[in-house]
């Protein structure tokens, strides 16, 4: 901690998104404090596969790679996809991404959310400009014109000139400050498990749309696949109660039997599914980043991508009001972090909203649109160039 008493900046939450923003910030010399209710359960090559992983943009894996965490979390496992193949059950358009039309040796990575979060947590440990606190909680804050002070559940109290909420969708600090959020609730579950399939998932990421329901088929390095197949709550709820071979044989005659017959590997996991979008970024000496901003529907596997976008683009707008001697945690340099971040979230937010309703929908007019809107995307050299650079995060 500084002389002065407080912190540079007190980052609350060390999901992906938090824990990768600290590291940023003590890299570039910022005094920096962690708050985080639960250390990350621990990774082990011997384990199962994590049941959640998350399809990472090059952004993404760009900015780990300058944290000096990229290198150790390809050697201990995660899966490069070169390709990414969508269709529609209703409609006759596909619609192909490969990166070796960009020059590129891969789209992506899927990887294991708890390895990364442990790989980020070890950093957090070994970095000595980083005060990490956990177990804690915040009970309250406060601002006044020079800090923001956080009150913990052990009776402590921290100061910082900027506090960053990157404590997740339920983000307790965005309620105490008093941001509120605007809310869907797709009634939708995403359900999530490793299958083997009959044929090589080839690098890919599939998915293909049906009447209400997305599946997504991505590769793991062991070979199997990790869906996540998004459906009414009602069909989740009838889904999770069949028995593995049943299940398989749904999950196969709804994926089209692309990759052949399908064998269940693991239990089978759901999540519920909305949109959640902030109303604003900042408050005095504050700001939201990841899914404490901004929560998204997963069929375009882009929340953690969006949520280190945040990091990246505050670190930035901090190091460079520092740099040129400004008050780094003064409004006007905040301003500028939300003013890029928030339309980019919210403009990824609608169209995945939209994306969403239009495939949700029976409606013979908008299923006329699907094959439509695909086969036009495919064809459109352009527009499918500004999706995959959208895709890959630039
Ligand atoms: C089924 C599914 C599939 C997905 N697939 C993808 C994908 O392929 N690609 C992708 O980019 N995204 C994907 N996502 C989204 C992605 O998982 C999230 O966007 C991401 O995990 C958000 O990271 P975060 O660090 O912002 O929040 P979180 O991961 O929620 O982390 C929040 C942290 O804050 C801590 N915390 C909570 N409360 C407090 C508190 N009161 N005080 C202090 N700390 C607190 C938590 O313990 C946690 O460590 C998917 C989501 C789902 C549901």
């Amino acid at each position: 901690m500084s002389r002065r008493g407080m912190h540079d900046v007190v980052v609350v939450g060390a999901g992906m998104v938090g824990a990768a923003l600290a590291l940023a910030l003590a890299r570039e010399g910022f005094d920096v404090a962690v708050i985080e209710p639960r250390a990350p359960a621990p990774w082990r090559v011997e384990d199962e596969v994590d049941l959640r992983v998350v399809a990472l943009a090059p952004s993404s894996t760009g900015l780990f790679g300058r944290l000096d965490v990229w290198k150790s979390i390809v050697a201990a496992r995660a899966c490069a996809y070169r390709r990414m193949h969508v269709w529609d059950a209703l409609a006759p358009g596909e619609l192909d991404f490969d990166a070796a039309d960009r020059g590129e040796s891969a789209l992506g990575w899927i990887v294991e959310n708890r390895l990364i979060q442990q790989t980020l947590w070890q950093s957090l440990q070994n970095d000595a400009r980083i005060a990490l606190h956990c177990p804690a909680r915040v009970t309250a804050t406060e601002a006044d014109a020079q800090r923001r002070t956080l009150v913990l559940d052990d009776g402590r109290s921290l100061s910082a000139r900027l506090v960053v909420a990157a404590d997740g969708a339920e983000s307790a600090l965005r309620g105490m400050v008093g941001i509120v959020t605007q809310d869907r609730d797709y009634a939708q579950r995403a359900i999530v498990a490793h299958v083997a399939t009959e044929r090589p998932h080839e690098s890919t990421a599939w998915q293909r749309f049906l009447p209400g329901a997305t599946i997504a088929f991505l590769p793991l390095a062991d070979g199997r696949s990790s869906i996540v197949w998004s459906v009414p709550d009602n069909e989740a709820a009838r889904l999770l109660m069949l028995d593995d071979a049943q299940f398989c044989a749904e999950l196969g005659a709804a994926f089209d039997f692309r990759l052949g017959v399908i064998t269940a590997t693991t239990s089978r996991t759901a999540f519920p599914l909305r949109m959640r979008v902030a109303e604003r970024y900042l408050a005095p000496r504050f700001a939201l980043i990841g899914d404490a901003a901004h929560v998204v529907h997963p069929l375009a596997g882009q929340g953690v991508n969006l949520g280190l976008r945040d990091a990246v683009e505050l670190a930035v707008v901090l190091v460079d009001a520092r740099d040129a001697k400004r008050d780094f945690s003064a409004e006007s340099t905040l301003r500028q972090f939300e003013r890029g971040r928030r339309s980019d979230n919210a403009l990824a937010a609608h169209a995945f909203d939209a994306i969403q309703r239009t495939f949700a929908s029976e409606l013979v007019p908008l299923a006329g649109l699907r094959g439509a809107a695909l086969a036009a995307v495919n064809r459109i050299g352009p527009l499918k160039n500004f999706l995959a650079a959208r895709a890959a995060g630039r």
